[in-house]
């Protein structure tokens, strides 16, 4: 059993929730004197903020989306004055307007804290060189890992993201015991690694921290293998703090959410109902400390389950399943819902493939919706000349055909010939959406 950062991790579920309770009153009332956002909100639904007496009574509040975020661009939502706000950072970008999200000298804190108790989770302390190869900058994973590790004690390496040879060099000439970057960037290392003729069995190196990106157990074995290391998942989202949200322990079978500052819900996306423990369905979040811009009920997108059981390691803060998707990036081909992740399964369930690969979706007129994905073979499986290519097509093919229900039109590339990312890659390239923004064809 891992140490504790924070005894809150170990508070009964009861102690929990009267924590809770206690941080929703003072919340909403904050809100509701300082964001005259949320108080025509709460106007609107005539609730006023003495209705809300208990963590339960949350479901009374009205839900935010990253839209609300967006209409009071850049920082109209702001609940306190600018001098106090001490840092800001933005989100990655992927999907939609950049944001920007406020911290006072409290919410930084907090997210030191958060970060301080994720890798105590993972078995990382002082005498580990935390290698920290996410992106500096405006997007929070640099900084976020970075203060985290500060606060443990660690040795902090801020390589960012990058450079991946000089990456490589670096982890050995220091001595690296802990990688933190995107997962996909980890592949990428392990791999220029390879090339470099590194053996990373002799390393020192033996933990990392990945995420910011959706990725598999399929993903993680082949990580573990490859760079000889525990592979843990972390999860986390600008709006809320960053990195820290979530995240494994040891045991590698969910994320602790931080549940005494994150409080979370998972709702059916399409009727905002709750759904109880385990169901599948989106995520909500709302910050009960948070003091620069604090969110009530802010809508994540990102679809997965709460599993409410205990835990080995003892912590009783619930465990968030992996990403499965998200409820807009999540593609429909030819009317059938298909998930990047659920692909990536597949493909590395079957074998013989690298996890680099490049959804294609288009649509020729009057034509359905093709589905096209170029996965690279792996060097493995080349070397191996017993081996056919087609019969490997074949076996991809079917096992993706009867995963996802639709056909799929699979080329096999070279290895090395898609393009890599430092950060968050980008798999799915949507041409059908192409036809929106010019005025054309659409479903
Ligand atoms: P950003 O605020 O730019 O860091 O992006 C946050 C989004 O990245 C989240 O809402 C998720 O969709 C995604 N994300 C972050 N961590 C993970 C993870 N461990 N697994 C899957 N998706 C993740
Ligand atoms: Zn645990």
């Amino acid at each position: 059993m891992s140490q504790f950062y924070s005894e809150v991790e170990g508070l009964s579920r009861e102690e929990l929730r009267n924590l809770q309770s206690e941080r929703l009153r003072a919340l909403v009332k904050y809100v509701y004197e300082r964001m005259p956002f949320y108080r025509q909100k709460f106007d609107a639904l005539k609730i006023k903020p003495e209705d809300i007496k208990d963590i339960s009574d949350i479901v009374k509040l009205p839900f935010t989306t990253k839209q609300d975020i967006v209409d009071n661009y850049p920082l109209k939502l702001l609940a306190v004055p600018m001098k106090e706000v001490v840092r800001i950072q933005s989100s990655s970008g992927t999907t939609g307007r950049n944001i920007f999200m406020p911290y006072t000298k409290n919410d930084l804190e907090l997210w030191t804290e958060v970060m301080a108790r994720a890798y105590w989770r993972v078995g990382v302390y002082e005498d580990d060189i935390v290698q920290i190869a996410y992106g500096y900058g405006l997007f929070t994973g640099g900084l976020g890992f970075h203060q985290g590790a500060e606060r443990i004690g660690a040795t902090v390496i801020p390589t960012s993201a990058g450079n991946t040879r000089r990456q490589i060099q670096i982890m050995q000439d220091l001595g690296t015991t802990v990688l933190c970057c995107t997962p996909s960037y980890a592949l990428y290392i392990a791999e220029v690694g390879n090339e470099m003729g590194v053996d990373f069995a002799s390393l020192p190196l033996r933990v990392g921290i990945f995420g910011a990106e959706p990725w598999s157990e399929e993903m993680r074995d082949e990580i573990e293998k490859k760079l000889h290391i525990d592979a843990y998942n972390m999860y986390g989202l600008c709006e809320i703090i960053g990195p820290g949200v979530a995240n494994e322990c040891e045991y590698k079978d969910g994320m602790h959410i931080n549940e005494d500052v994150f409080y979370p819900e998972i709702i059916d996306p399409q009727t905002g109902e709750p759904l109880p423990p385990g169901e599948k369905g989106e995520l909500v979040l709302t910050t009960l400390t948070k003091e620069a811009l604090p969110l009530i009920r802010y809508r994540t997108r990102d679809i997965c389950s709460i599993n409410p059981e205990p835990c080995k390691c003892g912590r009783t803060f619930w465990r968030l399943s992996r990403i499965q998707g998200r409820t807009d990036d999540m593609i429909i081909v030819r009317g059938i819902n298909v998930f990047p992740s659920q692909i990536e399964s597949v493909l590395l369930s079957v074998g013989g493939v690298a996890p680099h690969y490049e959804i294609i979706v288009d649509r020729e007129k009057g034509r359905l919706d093709t589905l096209e994905l170029r996965v690279e073979v792996s060097e493995s499986f080349l070397s191996d000349e017993m081996r056919s290519l087609e019969e490997l097509r074949q076996r991809l093919e079917e096992a993706l055909e009867s995963a996802l229900d639709i056909s799929v039109n699979l080329t096999l590339a070279e290895p090395g010939s898609i393009p890599r990312s430092e950060g968050k890659a980008k798999r799915v390239i949507d041409k059908r959406e192409l036809f929106q923004r010019e005025g054309g064809e659409r479903k």
